[in-house]
């Protein structure tokens, strides 16, 4: 429990349980709570039984272990970290947490700048060589190019095809850009929602470069290979996982839902809001343009209809 982020369903289930030991007879069937249960959690002095809120305690237990690292507290844990994980991955996790942290924003400039940041940091054999470090600067995953953020992350035929099926994966069907840079603001541009799904995609591409470097690290300091679905998978598993300890809702929608089948998650919806509007007939001789438009992260439209006077139809158009 101080080591994970419990998903929503498994606090659930686990209150449910207490509940049951709370207050059901010896035989342990469900009954009647005779107090509300965010009740019960509280104090003893404001009322409540003193039993521990189990949603507050884990995110608690958890801020616990960056508590430790940030202020260096001198125990095994910390020691650890800084002993065994190389600097780079310390540095992924950092900012792969920063992201999971802030998945509330809507600042697309923040999980961007997350993912661009992190590869600046990253020392690639490209680099290492420049520095005298190591003389092969080859690619370990695919071993035909020289290692470096473009050719990891966009040209390696290694990670170009996970890419790809992640692309499917999100219902994506283009083309990969020319470079890293241009793939990074492609995705900028078009999964600037706010929405769960828009959350899912921005998730996806921070899992994607993290397991990537991952990936290239186990080959390289520790001669273990994954293959393109291992890491696929674990890409996947990593956002879904991410995404069930949340509790966020979906604008009801097909492509919505279509969206969360595919990822296999199971997320609330919500039926959109309509907004009923009134029109003004206009006078004798003269026309009423009526025109509306919306874009999702993918795609986009328009309409507009012109109309006389006795609300016949002029002239439309839509794109
Ligand atoms: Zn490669």
């Amino acid at each position: 429990m101080s080591c994970f982020v419990l998903p929503e369903r498994v606090i659930k289930e686990l209150n449910s349980k207490f509940k049951i030991f709370l207050w059901a007879d010896p035989d342990l069937k469900k009954s009647y709570n005779p107090i509300k249960w965010s009740f019960a959690c509280h104090s003893y002095e404001e009322g409540g039984l003193g039993i521990k809120d189990l949603e507050n305690t884990n995110v608690a237990a958890n801020l616990r272990h960056i508590w430790d690292l940030i202020s260096s507290k001198d125990i095994i844990w910390t020691s650890w970290v800084k002993n065994f994980m190389e600097d780079e991955v310390r540095d992924v996790v950092k900012e792969i947490s920063k992201t999971e942290f802030n998945i509330s924003e809507s600042d697309q400039i923040f999980w961007k700048s997350g993912a661009t940041a992190l590869l600046k940091r990253l020392k690639t054999k490209s680099k290492l060589c420049k520095w005298g470090t190591i003389s092969d600067s080859t690619c370990i995953l695919c071993g035909t190019d020289e290692e470096s953020e473009n050719h990891l992350f966009h040209k390696c035929q290694f990670s170009s095809e996970i890419c790809k099926r992640l692309l499917l994966k999100m219902g994506i069907v283009k083309d990969l850009e020319n470079s890293w840079d241009e793939e990074v603001n492609w995705c900028a541009q078009h999964f600037s929602s706010a929405k769960y799904v828009g959350m899912i995609k921005k998730l996806t591409l921070n899992s994607f470069v993290y397991h990537i470097w991952r990936e290239r690290n186990n080959r390289v300091f520790r001669n273990q290979h994954g293959s393109q679905d291992q890491v696929s998978l674990m890409i996947i598993q990593d956002v879904r996982f991410k995404m069930l300890a949340t509790k966020y809702k979906e604008t009801d929608t097909s492509n919505a839902r279509a969206f969360m089948r595919r990822w296999n998650i199971d997320c609330s919806f919500v039926i959109p809001e309509i907004i009923l509007c009134t029109w003004l007939y206009p006078q004798r001789d003269e026309v009423m343009i009526n025109t509306d438009g919306s874009r999702t992260d993918t795609a986009g439209g328009f309409g507009d209809i012109i109309r006389d006077h006795e609300a016949e139809v002029v002239a439309a158009a839509s794109g």
